[in-house]
């Protein structure tokens, strides 16, 4: 094999009780990427089209996650990447994971596998390290593994996959305004009471039994953040009266996709979702405010080959 195209999904990272450890992947949201072998013995972004980023592979997350994995790997066979990017850097909805994941699944499928999904995390992980100074697995694991994923540890690395109840829909409201990652870390406390750490570890612990259980009432119960949210979500315009909005019209839990500006409604069955979608965006064009909105089932397999 020479040559392989994919589809490179877009994650939503956190899921409120979640940060920095949980995220699940989109199916109907991500870029195009074509990987082909060439005699150079060199990393080349040979084409960028949909954003401005750099061509420089050791500034463009998929070229830096390429390096990872062929120093391990140590081979010396080279690469030129092409990225058709859909998903808008800084929406917090992976544009950099998808990137990073993406280039290393279709080098690894390109090499004759000598990696196995899970061990491609890491390389994908360098990836964020370059876009956000935070070598962080919450949206590279669920691109690579699909639905979502757990990060039981960071050192050292594990990555659990976690079902997806079948009916879990997602809307995506992503408010086309900055913010800069380095800005949506700095509001975040670095110290939190014990009082709040026992409210977040008993969501997150039900939301992954919510998940086997396919409890979907529990799971809504369950999307609560009492640490981040109330900090990160004044960067957001009118945040509470868009949960406000989500939570009376029957969405299950609602808060910020990665480090935002999108956030996330997570519904169940799609007439809801479509539902929710509908006051979303009617309540976003009132205010004129220019947004993009996405609904997306759960995408279990995560990176697809595409013919
Ligand atoms: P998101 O949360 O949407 O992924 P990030 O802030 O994590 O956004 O990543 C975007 C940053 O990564 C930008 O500074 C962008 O220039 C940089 N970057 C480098 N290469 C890529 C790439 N191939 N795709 C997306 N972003 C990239």
């Amino acid at each position: 094999m020479e040559e392989l195209r994919i589809f490179a999904p877009a994650t939503v990272a956190n899921l409120s009780c979640g940060f920095d450890v949980l995220g699940c992947c989109l199916e109907n949201v991500g870029d195009e990427m074509l990987i082909r072998k060439n005699d150079l013995r060199e990393i080349r972004i040979t084409k960028i089209t949909g954003q401005e980023l750099p061509l420089e592979s050791d500034r463009n997350v998929a070229g830096v996650a390429v390096q990872a994995l062929l120093k391990e790997a140590r081979s010396t066979q080279g690469f030129d990447i092409e990225i058709d990017k859909k998903i808008k850097a800084g929406s917090g909805i992976g544009s950099s994971a998808a990137s990073s994941a993406g280039a290393v699944y279709a080098v690894n499928k390109l090499l004759g596998e000598p990696f196995s999904k899970n061990e491609l995390i890491k390389f994908a992980m360098e990836g964020e390290r370059l876009a956000s100074g935070n070598a962080h697995a919450d949206n590279v694991a669920p691109a690579l593994l699909g639905g979502f994923s757990l990060v039981k540890s960071y050192e050292p690395l594990e990555v659990l996959k976690l079902p997806s109840p079948p009916e879990l829909r997602m809307v995506i409201l992503h408010p086309l305004i900055e913010i800069k990652t380095r800005d949506s870390r700095a509001v975040i406390r670095q110290n939190v009471s014990l009082q709040k750490a026992i409210f977040q570890w008993g969501n997150l612990a039900a939301l992954v039994s919510s998940l086997y259980t396919e409890d979907y009432a529990l799971l809504g119960r369950s999307l609560k953040d009492e640490i981040i949210e109330p900090f990160r979500s004044i960067l957001i315009p009118h945040f509470d009266k868009l949960k406000a909005i989500a939570l009376e019209n029957g969405a299950l839990g609602f808060g910020i996709s990665g480090s935002g500006p999108s956030v996330f409604a997570m519904c169940k069955g799609e007439e809801n979702a479509e539902n929710v979608r509908g006051k979303l965006e009617g309540f976003y064009a009132d205010k004129n405010i220019a947004f993009e909105l996405h609904l997306s089932k759960i995408n279990t397999q995560g990176i697809k080959e595409l013919s």
